[in-house]
């Protein structure tokens, strides 16, 4: 076991995240590989090994709108390592950014393919995947505040958000009386490509844009370490005492942001 206050990672666990070549995704994977989780890590480009360590990582481009190619990352995880105990389905976009009558129809079904279609196809691969060995598994979907809050300019972002948050909820029923326990995971506000995108935006796309500025300004940000920690006590946590209301599916990391 490799514990870390209160939480007890088992041995030779494996956890795949998606996204995981920067950003949040690659803060979970240095997390997760410090933590002793071995991993399996995807995102187009082919995402860097924490820690400059290769051994217990295995890496891959993959899209996960490609249901075929994440698939496939899955069974060669599988037939490195023996299963799969954790997956994050991590991997996500914000544009189209701008009132939805702006976008093209294009950019409107990328953003869905992204964050709800690949979340689809990860968590029905995962699920798969628990059904054909013994033993649980932990899924964590990573959501947003915007599932809730419709933000204007983020239409495409918030119905996809919203849609991870019910698909959880639904697979979570479904999978509960087969030991697969799953979550959507709104992160808190993280200082990433898709952070400054949302501070670069001018406020006649984004009115929301100044408040991110603010939150910025004045250091109010989440990190991708509390968000793994979060993460690693909703999966492997054994302290009664820290908060986390584990039959709850839909949550949010605590922090000093907004989304
Ligand atoms: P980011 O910095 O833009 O990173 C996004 C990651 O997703 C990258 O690794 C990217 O890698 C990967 N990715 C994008 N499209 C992909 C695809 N089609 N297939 C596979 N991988 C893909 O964004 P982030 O801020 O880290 O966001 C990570 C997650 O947190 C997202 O789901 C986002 O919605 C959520 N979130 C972030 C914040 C925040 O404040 N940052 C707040 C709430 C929720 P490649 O380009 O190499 O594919």
């Amino acid at each position: 076991m490799a514990a870390a206050r209160g939480i007890a990672v088992p041995a030779g666990a494996v956890a795949v995240v998606t996204g995981a070549s920067r950003g949040l995704g690659a803060g979970l994977a240095a997390a997760f590989a410090s933590a002793g989780l071995r991993l399996g890590l995807c995102a187009r480009h082919v995402p860097p090994s924490p820690g400059g360590r290769d051994p217990g990582i295995t890496r891959a481009s993959v899209d996960v709108a490609d249901a075929d190619a994440l698939e496939k990352f899955a069974n060669h995880v599988v037939e490195k390592y023996g299963r799969i105990d954790m997956w994050v389905n991590n991997a996500g976009i914000l544009e189209p950014v701008g009132a939805l009558r702006d976008a093209s129809f294009a950019g409107i079904r990328r953003n869905i393919e992204v964050n709800l279609m690949g979340v689809a196809y990860g968590s029905a691969i995962f699920a798969r995947h628990v059904h054909s060995r013994p033993g649980g598994g932990i899924l964590v979907n990573v959501s947003s505040g915007a599932a809730k809050h419709p933000y204007e300019g983020w239409a495409a972002y918030c119905a996809s958000k919203a849609g991870v948050d019910q698909l959880t909820e639904v697979l979570a029923a479904e999978e509960a009386r087969f030991g697969l326990r799953a979550y959507a995971l709104a992160p808190g506000v993280i200082e990433t490509d898709m952070q400054a995108l949302v501070r670069a935006t001018p406020p006649e796309r984004f009115p929301a844009a100044p408040r991110f500025v603010e939150l910025h300004r004045s250091g109010r940000f989440n990190s991708a370490e509390r968000v793994a920690s979060y993460a690693l006590s909703l999966a492997f946590g054994e302290s009664p005492g820290d908060d986390i209301d584990r039959d709850a599916v839909v949550h949010r990391v605590p922090g000093r942001g907004g989304e």
